[in-house]
């Protein structure tokens, strides 16, 4: 997973309109962002959508990946079975009849009468007749989906001219690629029966010429550069925004690979050329702070931060690194200040490890042995370490009183018994 408030922010503003349209703003559904350069977005169980970061840097612009998202919400819209798109996904028609064999039992036992006499189905067998009839199934879906997500462009007074072209490139891709190339062709099967209804559907539509503003292409050439500068090496950076790029995101990508190679001061004074194009830009006051702070510089990392949370619209996971450089500063009195914005932060973002840490950390300097062991033990829970989780909960109750809210909470975490079984909703 990767978790950066601007791209996050972006992929709420490209996902919010449209689930809206689609009548799902009521659902609270997260975007998540995975660490997987390939080209994927796949909703797992209607509480969010997952996107790859390789979608968003393999589109061009933003309505490109809004079309994407279209179709994924046209998913979530027509309710369709997300474990059984997982697993045709992977292609193990082995573990789809495995799956649904008390179903499919059912269905043969209903329809046994029929299939007598069918040589079809004689020579095929029973295994063959399931997987034709999931697909057939698989591809109805993906019709609908289709179908709603143009639907809900045109609802937002978009163009369906992206989510076109993103699936005819993967027509066109996989006319020389092997099969299984890419995850998001083998979940959403694109025979070109497919692009042809949609492009006819698609291009009906009054928006197909409508472009993004932009100021919203900027954002999502600016959040590709962040990815480009966190995820690739130097030198791909250098390739793909060579210094004769002057345009802001180049220059972004740029100032981030220099200050992860180490180049603080170098990497201050190009971030600080960002600031003066766009002062207000809370994600470049973000970075100033990120690379100081890293850099062992927190005193000079808290102005920024703080210049970043007053400007970011959800400015949670900022909130976190602020706290880290307030604690990591010698003021003493910084410690109460990192204390309520990691309540503030943690309210927000409630799995976020290293805000439970931060938090441990500024109640141990307030001395507050109490607090900061239950918080050591969210911190530990929310990194998956029940174990250690446990030990620290069952230390904070014996510094609480029998019954407070701290002594109740790190009561939870000692009782907390993982759920058996499969999946237990966790991505794979
Ligand atoms: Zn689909």
């Amino acid at each position: 997973m990767i978790r950066a408030a601007e791209i996050e922010q972006l992929l709420r503003d490209y996902t919010q309109p449209l689930l809206r349209a689609a009548g799902l703003a009521q659902q609270n559904i997260q975007v998540v962002i995975i660490n997987d350069r390939a080209f994927n977005a796949f909703v797992m169980d209607g509480r969010r959508i997952f996107v790859n970061a390789g979608a968003l840097t393999d589109s061009t612009t933003p309505n490109q990946i809004i079309g994407v998202l279209a179709h994924e919400s046209g998913h979530i819209a027509g309710g369709h079975l997300s474990r059984l798109r997982e697993q045709l996904a992977v292609a193990q028609t082995q573990s789809i009849i495995a799956m649904l064999l008390g179903l499919g039992a059912m269905v043969a036992a209903g329809r046994s009468g029929q299939n007598v006499g069918d040589p079809s189905v004689a020579i095929l067998g029973p295994q063959e007749t399931i997987r034709r009839s999931l697909l057939s199934y698989q591809r109805s879906q993906e019709e609908q989906a289709d179908r709603s997500g143009v639907r809900f462009l045109a609802a937002t007074g978009q163009s369906p001219k992206g989510m076109y072209e993103t699936f005819k490139r993967f027509v066109d891709q996989s006319l020389f690629a092997a099969r299984g190339a890419d995850p998001y062709m083998q979940s959403h099967p694109m025979p070109s029966e497919r692009v042809a209804a949609l492009e006819t559907l698609a291009k009906a539509s009054p928006l197909w010429e409508k472009h993004d503003s932009p100021e919203l292409q900027l954002r999502h050439d600016l959040a590709r550069a962040k990815l480009a500068g966190f995820l690739d090496r130097g030198d791909t950076v250098a390739r793909r925004y060579p210094f004769s790029d002057s345009g802001l995101p180049a220059r972004y990508a740029r100032a981030i690979a220099t200050y992860r190679h180490a180049d603080l001061r170098a990497a201050v004074a190009q971030i600080d050329a960002l600031i003066q194009v766009q002062p207000n830009n809370p994600y470049f006051h973000e970075l100033k702070g990120q690379a100081l702070l890293e850099g062992g510089k927190p005193a000079e990392a808290i102005a920024p931060l703080r210049r970043a949370v007053q400007l970011a619209p959800v400015p949670a996971l900022i909130q976190v690194l602020l706290a880290q450089a307030l604690n990591a500063s010698n003021d003493p009195k910084a410690a109460d200040e990192a204390v309520s914005l990691l309540r503030a932060a943690l309210a927000r973002e409630p799995e976020v490890p290293e805000g439970y840490a931060q938090l441990a950390m500024a109640y141990g300097r307030k001395g507050d042995l109490a607090q900061a062991d239950l918080a050591s033990a969210q911190a530990a829970f929310t990194r998956g370490d029940v174990k250690t989780a446990r030990e620290l909960a069952a230390r904070a109750k014996t510094r609480f009183a029998v019954g407070s809210p701290g002594w109740v909470k790190a009561d939870d975490i000692v009782g907390y018994k993982p759920p058996s079984g499969l999946g237990a909703g966790r991505p794979n």
